[in-house]
């Protein structure tokens, strides 16, 4: 659909075919909400955001300036690991989710684990330093009704992955796509991406913060052959091979983005090389 098209189902309430089919009128109420969108529109904010919701991998999630809005590379991401998952033998999975945000990779993996992979599939702790966005994905987590497979917590990652390393706790996949633009670059991104919380999208100095804190505790966490799969920025891929030549983990493997850019980032926890 265009975003006008989206504007107005929305506002009409109804399917894309009805806007051509029928010719639909627009109460006095309508108008100014259609008004009230395009000027939004027009002032640089996203399109998900004003309409509320979007889907990611055909789940439906709300979405507004709590988090960062679900991005097609991202389902990408998803997609590793549920492959990933076919080939382990226990079930449920535990899958820890490092900045939720609106939810998205939590609630597609409880939702797609289940139905695709096993019958139990997976559960999932997932963690974000914005209450707003817990809020928001536990939202979503009702929404879809996985709320009773996924543990929200607020907080601040780092401190989240040391209070469950004191708990003796481990996990069969560690999922995350952290901020990772380089703080120097923000003020630079496009105008809509300016909307989104910038909590989401500050990677650090270099962009690779969240990335050297996950690696490092992730090779405490995870169980030995436990998958680690990251979402990376453009560029990073050496700098994050390097950190991983260096630690526990083997198999190390990137996957593209739809622009043929490196995107992903899968590596398998081994014991022996820890
Ligand atoms: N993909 C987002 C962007 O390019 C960044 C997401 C992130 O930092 N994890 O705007």
């Amino acid at each position: 659909m265009t975003e006008q098209e989206l504007i107005l189902t929305e506002v009409l309430n109804c399917n894309r075919i009805d806007l051509y089919l029928g010719s639909p009128s627009l109460t006095k109420e309508n108008k100014e909400r259609l008004m009230w969108m395009q000027q939004r529109r027009m002032s640089g904010e996203p399109l998900q955001y004003i309409i509320g919701h979007c889907d990611f991998m055909g789940i439906p999630l709300n979405v507004d300036e709590r988090a960062l809005i679900p991005r097609p590379e991202t389902e990408i991401l998803v997609e590793c690991v549920l492959e990933k998952m076919k080939a382990a033998s226990k079930s449920p999975l535990n899958i820890l989710d490092l900045g939720t945000g609106s939810g998205n990779v939590a609630i597609a993996l409880a939702s797609l684990a289940s139905l695709a992979v096993h019958q139990k599939g997976c559960f999932v702790t997932s963690v974000d330093i914005s209450p707003g966005a817990i809020t928001l994905a536990k939202e979503n987590a009702q929404r879809n009704n996985v709320a009773d497979r996924i543990q929200f917590v607020c907080g601040d990652m780092q401190s989240f992955m040391r209070q469950l390393m004191s708990e003796g706790k481990s996990f069969d996949g560690i999922v995350s796509n952290p901020p990772y633009i380089k703080t120097a670059d923000l003020s630079f991104l496009p105008k809509d991406v300016q909307h989104e919380p910038h909590t989401a999208l500050d990677g650090g100095k270099d962009g690779l913060f969240y990335h050297r804190l996950i690696v490092e505790y992730g090779a405490r966490l995870l169980r030995d052959q436990g998958l680690l799969a990251l979402e990376i920025g453009d560029g990073q891929r050496v700098d994050l091979a390097q950190m991983l030549s260096q630690t526990s983990y083997q198999q190390v493997q990137f996957i593209k983005d739809y622009r043929g850019t490196d995107r992903i980032i899968l590596a398998t926890h081994s014991l022996e090389k820890g």
